[in-house]
């Protein structure tokens, strides 16, 4: 058995890409220098924030909960909170929203659960049944991404956040980066920073990512040493995303040759600073995003995806008086949701 690099005694991790081998207590030590100097950064946070921790209720967000809610007892202007948005994916959110509500009741930390029903009208099951019988051509994580997103950003705002932190980890950043390259799709790459902006929407709350530079497996470790992993759930949508294949690819990558992952995040940051100088993905400083002309929330379009999405899946009216007052791109844009939505009825 492998033993501590520090002080000999059984490790609990092993690195092979640094050569590191830690037991529990100098495991935890790592973790926190990591993570603290990936706040320090990045300056992730400012001296007086309310952060609301966008919480699933899976090992990384429940790591990343107890984490910020510990290290907010040393920061006098901090107050933690924890936010669910709950799609309702029978047989699957149940057992972590559980997991959420007890953590939280158990550490006094203040939680809010957002559900898809109240802000979009339905669960997540509907929605991806109402999409097939339509023949929408989207995956259930593209409802999913989008409308989490969406309610998200609203519910923080609602509750009074100045930020939010979310629990991905380093290895979800790479995957996300690497679909992206794939889908030649370089304006998200932009956006896959630690700190997710431009910011200058008054109804747009920050996002950062603390979880930045450290490795699903640690996290894992982290939740698991603290008891904050009792089980192995995946969401039950997840074989059907293009994320499942190029996860195992990179880990397959990584078996081979360690420090894979950190040489992927080095390459993304480099692709980051060349994208920004080329002026490529952010829309301009001066026009910061877009008001969503439907719904008033912002927007990378003049019509935000959440209310696209909607309008294609037929759950959104649009009164002709409405229509009609509409910024001509606007206009456009939901004219061609709407006859998406009529062809396909
Ligand atoms: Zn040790
Ligand atoms: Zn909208």
């Amino acid at each position: 058995m492998a033993k501590c690099s520090i002080c000999g005694k059984p490790a609990v991790y092993v690195s092979r890409a640094a050569g590191l081998a830690l037991c529990q207590r100098h495991f935890l030590e790592y973790f926190d220098r990591k993570v603290r100097r990936t706040i320090r950064r990045y300056q992730l946070f400012k001296p007086r924030e309310h952060i609301v921790v966008a919480a699933s209720g899976g090992k990384d967000s429940m790591a990343l909960l107890h984490y910020l809610h510990n290290l907010a007892k040393r920061v006098p202007g901090w107050k933690v909170s924890a936010l669910l948005v709950d799609e309702g994916i029978g047989g699957y959110r149940e057992y972590t929203v559980k997991r959420l509500v007890d953590y939280a009741e158990e550490h006094g930390v203040e939680y809010y659960i957002a559900k898809f029903k109240d802000y979009i009208g339905y669960t997540l099951d509907k929605i991806v049944r109402m999409g097939r019988e339509k023949g929408l051509p989207y995956l259930p994580c593209t409802y999913c991404g989008v409308f989490r997103r969406y309610i998200m950003n609203r519910a923080a705002r609602e509750i009074g956040a100045t930020v939010v932190a979310t629990g991905h980890n380093l290895d979800d950043i790479v995957q996300t980066f690497l679909m992206n390259v794939l889908g030649n799709d370089w304006a998200k790459i932009v956006r896959l920073g630690p700190v997710s902006g431009p910011a200058n929407h008054p109804r747009f709350v920050r996002k950062v990512k603390p979880f930045y530079e450290v490795l699903e497996k640690e996290t894992t470790l982290y939740a698991v040493l603290h008891g904050l992993y009792t089980g192995f759930e995946e969401c039950p949508y997840a074989q059907m995303s293009m994320r499942w294949t190029v996860r195992r690819m990179i880990n397959e990558l990584e078996e081979r040759s360690p420090g894979v992952k950190y040489s992927l995040l080095r390459s993304l940051e480099t692709a980051i600073g060349i994208l920004r100088r080329q002026g490529i993905g952010e829309p301009s400083d001066e026009e910061g995003l877009y008001t969503c002309a439907l719904c008033g929330e912002p927007a990378a379009h003049p019509i935000c995806r959440a209310c696209q999405l909607r309008l294609e899946l037929g759950i959104m009216e649009v009164s002709r008086e409405k229509l009609e007052s509409l910024p001509p791109e606007a206009r456009q844009m939901v004219e061609n949701a709407l006859r998406l939505a009529e062809k396909r009825k």
